[in-house]
């Protein structure tokens, strides 16, 4: 839907109305945070802080360090880590926000169950195309925006106005540039624009951000990066995809951190003729899969069809229980299905 559609009076007036009369606001997103998840559940609790709104932020695992510089990131409850105390912050909840995911499945094992056993008012704001509305009393979700963060600026500019200071600026902005690669893809919306430039009078200095963003690797991380581009990727020119697979041990040579990943599946797309790129990682008994296409070729189809996984139609994931020989095998193959159909 339309953005104008799903910010229609009644629905906005409705949701104001909830956080209004609320006494415990939670906000939560997905597992294995970005930069988008971490800038839009921040930026909600930075507004409602202005706003004299008690709510908490709780995210299934730890989120990558560069985001530290957000205002009340030290704040956030890691359900990984702190399981009772995300327990007993979502019994209490009288409003429930699942920011930058479209079901609750994507906010993992922990905080599914307490999600949706919670008797909290529930709402979603999300980006992604098949939102699962049936599991929210309100659902703001739509795919033509270029993130979450954007889409949650124009929510509560619609209930309240200005809602910007700095802080909250900058978590937008965060949401906003890492959800595009710095304006490089999902970034074809006119209003992205004029929503950065009330974002930069309200005193973001962009040059800061990028440099929070991304200079702030330790050197640990740009080797992986090299050593995933020399050694571990593999380029099929006949179909036009390239993928990059990492096992465990790998990782551990590189003392991998959460996030540190982030963004080597966009190299896979850098080469004339490649475009359909993937990142295949090795976690604990299973792997993560990154896909990303710079065509009309939909991996959010791809991942759904093949490894029940979604996203958008050009970035998506999905995770495969299998071993990683089989799952390049079988990726491979239904990619040169795909590709060829
Ligand atoms: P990433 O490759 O950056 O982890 O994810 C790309 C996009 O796909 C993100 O918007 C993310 O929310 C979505 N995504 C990643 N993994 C999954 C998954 O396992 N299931 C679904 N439905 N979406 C995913
Ligand atoms: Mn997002």
């Amino acid at each position: 839907m339309k953005v104008e559609n799903i910010l229609q009076k009644e629905t906005v007036q409705e949701f104001e109305n909830l956080l209004n009369n609320a006494r415990n606001i939670v906000i939560v997103s997905h597992v294995n945070p970005d930069g988008d998840a971490v800038g839009s559940i921040l930026a909600l609790q930075n507004i409602f802080q202005n706003k004299g709104l008690n709510s908490i932020c709780i995210l299934p695992n730890i989120f990558p360090h560069y985001l530290n510089f957000l205002k009340n990131s030290e704040n956030i409850i890691i359900a990984e880590k702190n399981q009772l105390q995300a327990q007993q912050t979502i019994d209490n909840a009288d409003v429930l926000i699942l920011c930058d995911a479209s079901s609750f499945k994507r906010t993992g094992e922990i905080l599914e169950p307490l999600c949706k056993s919670s008797k909290a008012k529930k709402i979603l704001i999300d980006h992604h195309i098949n939102p699962a509305t049936e599991e929210f009393d309100l659902a703001f979700a739509t795919p033509y925006v270029s993130s979450t963060s954007e889409l949650s600026f124009l929510l509560f500019e619609k209930i309240w106005g200005n809602i910007l200071d700095k802080a909250i600026a900058e978590c937008i902005y965060t949401g906003i540039c890492t959800d595009t690669g710095s304006f490089s893809y999902s970034s074809n919306f006119e209003n992205t624009y004029i929503i950065v430039s009330k974002l930069l009078k309200a005193g973001v200095d962009t040059e800061q951000l990028h440099y929070e963003i991304y200079n702030t690797y330790s050197e640990r991380r740009v080797r992986l990066l090299g050593f995933s581009l020399c050694n571990r990727m593999v380029v099929n020119q006949k179909y036009g995809y390239a993928y990059i697979y990492l096992s465990k041990e790998d990782l551990q040579q590189f003392d991998y951190q959460e996030g540190d990943t982030e963004g080597i599946v966009n190299y896979t797309l850098s080469m004339t003729g490649i475009n359909v790129g993937a990142l295949l990682t090795e976690r604990e008994g299973k792997i993560r899969m990154s896909l990303r296409s710079q065509t009309n070729f939909d991996v959010n189809r791809f991942a759904s069809t093949y490894f029940s996984g979604g996203g958008h139609i050009k970035a998506s994931g999905a995770t495969s229980y299998d071993s990683m020989e089989n799952t390049i095998k079988k990726m491979e193959k239904s990619l040169q299905k795909e590709i060829c159909s």
